[in-house]
């Protein structure tokens, strides 16, 4: 069975056929630019050339229809009509409190889609515009929809309850709902495969770290507790965003820079986290560069991130009672051994011990643990795009 993974962005599509049976990739790709001059789409089939097409789309539904014409095309493409694509799975990141899982996608799912709008106004329309798309130009094939917050509907009441007056969260569902959810999934699933071991019997802490990034409790297989909260805004700070902070600071900036609620909002999205504090990049690799050269505050920035989330982990060790096993994904987790290095030092309390020669290595799955009565410490890299698949498969072949 082949499924079409399909993660639209406001400008941008990427995009994935994956062959189930082995679960290979058949192709994949990036649309760039849509609705803006210069759009194209990156394509790569295994086995071929990479291409790059150059064609004018004024919307998703162009850029949708682009792809599927790539990958039936003769000499660029996977497939030869688009029979064979089974199904399609989609990337929505706010499912709210009504997804705790994926979904079959029909008339009734996507009202409730739109309903999230208003939770994540920047993120979920053109997911939706990906779906709508997609069920216009193949009427027939099954679509699924894989929330980013699915995974972290386990957490209880008392982990994502903000302590504001109760009725915010009666009227307007303000609460903790956590992301990244597939991509902790998906980690913390093969760190069990990996230690050979039912997720059910394990403590596991995941960190996601990226442009955006959290940190994930996962116990027995299920997120009992995760840094984002209400918006990715919360807990960490990241490549731009400002992570957990002093409340009281937003009214008190607001009053002396004289700006307004956009203004702020995007100060604390766009111009804080290690950019901000650096003043350099918001890209761990220039600030590693600049560090080593002597930046002062290049080594500030990554203090102050590498010691939230050594205060995360703790955190989650503490209320999960122990830990099994530390896992790093995403751009920063997969290649940056300076970061894991630092996170894991100090935290031989919690039985955590970083091997420095184990540890000299990017991008590639590995144990960075030698001694094995420790924790186990893992680089996964993180693979949203074939959980995505999985879920589909699962539902549609029921
Ligand atoms: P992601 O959002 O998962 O694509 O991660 C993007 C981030 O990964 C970038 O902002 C970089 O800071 C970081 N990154 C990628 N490669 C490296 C590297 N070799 N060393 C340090 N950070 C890296």
């Amino acid at each position: 069975m082949n499924i079409l993974v399909i993660n639209c962005g406001s400008s941008s599509l990427k995009y994935q056929l994956i062959d189930m049976n082995g679960e290979t990739v058949l192709c994949k790709g990036l649309v760039e630019r849509i609705g803006i001059e210069g759009s194209r789409v990156k394509h790569n089939t295994t086995g071929k050339d990479k291409v790059v097409i150059e064609e004018s789309l004024a919307n998703h539904k162009d850029a949708i229809s682009l792809v599927l014409d790539t990958l039936v095309d003769e000499e660029h493409g996977a497939i030869k009509s688009m029979e064979e694509i089974d199904a399609v799975g989609h990337r929505v990141v706010h499912g709210g409190e009504s997804f705790s899982s994926s979904v079959i996608i029909d008339d009734e799912v996507m009202k409730v889609l739109y309903e999230c709008i208003e939770l994540a106004p920047l993120h979920n329309p053109p997911n939706i515009m990906g779906i709508e798309a997609c069920r216009e130009l193949m009427p027939s094939t099954p679509m699924v929809a894989v929330f980013d917050t699915a995974f972290h509907q386990t957490m209880e009441p008392d982990n994502y309850i903000y302590p504001l007056p109760y009725e915010f969260y009666e009227k307007y569902r303000i609460r903790r709902y956590g992301f990244h959810g597939t991509s902790h999934k998906y980690v913390s699933l093969r760190a069990a495969e990996l230690l050979n071991r039912d997720i059910k019997d394990l403590n596991i802490v995941t960190c996601h770290l990226g442009n955006g990034s959290s940190v994930c409790a996962v116990e027995g297989g299920k997120s009992t507790d995760t840094s984002m909260g209400f918006t990715p805004l919360e807990g960490l700070a990241m490549g731009t965003r400002s992570g957990d902070l002093d409340p009281a600071i937003i009214p008190y900036i607001m009053d002396k820079e004289n700006i307004t609620f956009d203004e702020v909002n995007e100060l604390l999205n766009k111009k804080s986290g290690v950019l901000g504090i650096s003043g350099i990049s918001s890209d761990f690799r220039d600030l590693e560069i600049a560090m080593e050269n002597g930046d002062k505050r290049a080594k500030l920035a990554l203090d102050v991130f590498v010691n939230r989330v050594k205060k995360y982990v703790g955190a989650y060790v503490a209320t999960m009672c122990g830990i099994d096993a530390l896992v790093f994904t995403a751009g920063i987790g997969e290649n940056s051994s300076y970061i894991r290095r630092k996170i894991c030092e100090g935290l031989e309390c919690l039985n955590i011990r970083i091997d420095a020669e184990l540890n000299n290595i990017r991008g590639e799955e590995a144990q960075l643990n030698r001694d094995l009565t420790s924790t186990a410490i893992f680089v996964i890299p993180t693979n949203e795009e074939l959980m995505i698949a999985r879920d589909t498969l699962g539902l549609v072949s029921k």
